[in-house]
């Protein structure tokens, strides 16, 4: 297909401002502007966050994030339209906040800083803090997110095992098991990362028996999506103190309705689906965005294409 008119929909705005993208690819052979709803069927190609039924009338929908579960594949391939993601950008934002949060709990950072609201000099219990070297972490999905995580918890001294499909070797790995030894492989780590893509696979991946067979002083983190987890699984895990704590990125429900026990826990780490935030994600989108372009003009494959 030709392309003339590439938008970037409002929708954006929740990551960058628009503009920034806009301005960044203002140099391309095609006109870039911002648009609503009502400007995307004028487009030839949309940069989107989030899914509009508008877009199966465009040629090409490039998704500013690398989860594109929220789009409908099959709609896609009947309108014949062309889906990319933005997966490979994420791993070093990602893996400095899963970082953060295993050295919140290790060195109780979280701890101090909810003290320092009530003024509180508080020091923790002798036995409470620790160190990361000689722990082991078990990264969930190896990919772009488990990979960024495997490189900063291994710079920190964490031993890393890996989970995927195949089970086979990743780099950054010391060991990779293949998704049917999941409750083996997640059985004696002292810390558990969800990095993986929310499919029909994975949805609530991690229930009851997952959070069972997790030792009692482990820590969950979620990076990946809400739903590859049974929420409330994890949360009666938590309030049964079978888990240590967990770090929660992503929900089943976002927001985080004010009424959830999570917010109320003192083990509990909450952020707001902004693991991969950084000033620099519109240029990493905007670098994606280019080079599909140039692909479209060369007649190469579409990098990153999902459908
Ligand atoms: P990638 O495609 O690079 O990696 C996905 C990995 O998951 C692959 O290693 C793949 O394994 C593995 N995998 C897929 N299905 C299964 C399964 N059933 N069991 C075990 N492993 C599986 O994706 P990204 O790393 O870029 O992103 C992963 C997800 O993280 C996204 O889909 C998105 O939902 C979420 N995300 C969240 C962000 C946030 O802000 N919190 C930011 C970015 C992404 P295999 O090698 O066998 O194919």
């Amino acid at each position: 297909f030709e392309l003339e008119r590439l938008g970037i929909h409002e929708s954006v705005a929740q990551v960058f401002p628009p503009a920034e993208l806009a301005d960044y690819l203002a140099d391309l052979p095609v006109a870039v502007s911002v648009i609503g709803d009502d400007g995307i069927t004028a487009c030839d190609a949309v940069v989107t966050l989030e899914y509009r039924e508008a877009v199966l009338e465009v040629d090409w929908v490039h998704s500013i994030q690398a989860g594109v579960d929220r789009f409908p594949f099959d709609a896609f391939e009947d309108a014949g339209v062309v889906l990319t993601n933005s997966t490979g950008i994420h791993d070093r934002t990602v893996g400095e906040t899963v970082a953060g949060y295993l050295l919140m709990f290790a060195r109780r950072l979280h701890v101090h800083v909810a003290n320092q609201r009530e003024r509180r000099w508080d020091r923790p219990e002798w036995d409470a803090a620790f160190t990361l070297p000689g722990s082991t972490a078990c990264v969930v999905g190896t990919g772009t997110l488990g990979k960024g995580v495997a490189e900063t918890l291994g710079a920190l001294g964490v031993d890393l095992r890996g989970v995927r499909r195949s089970g086979d070797p990743v780099p950054g790995f010391d060991e990779v098991y293949a998704n049917d030894r999941l409750l083996e492989a997640i059985a004696d780590v002292e810390f558990v990362i969800v990095t993986v893509p929310l499919t029909d696979e994975t949805h609530h991946l991690f229930d009851a028996a997952a959070f069972d067979a997790m030792r009692d002083d482990a820590y969950f983190v979620n990076v990946a999506r809400g739903s590859v987890v049974d929420e409330p699984a994890l949360i009666d895990a938590l309030e049964a103190d079978a888990l240590a704590g967990a770090a929660l990125d992503v929900f089943e429900e976002e927001p985080l309705p004010e009424s959830s026990p999570l917010w109320g826990m003192d083990e509990v780490i909450i952020s707001p689906h902004c693991a991969a935030y950084t000033r620099d994600y519109f240029r990493d989108i905007g670098d994606i965005v280019r080079e599909n372009v140039d692909r479209l003009e060369t007649g190469e494959a579409f990098h990153n294409r999902v459908v």
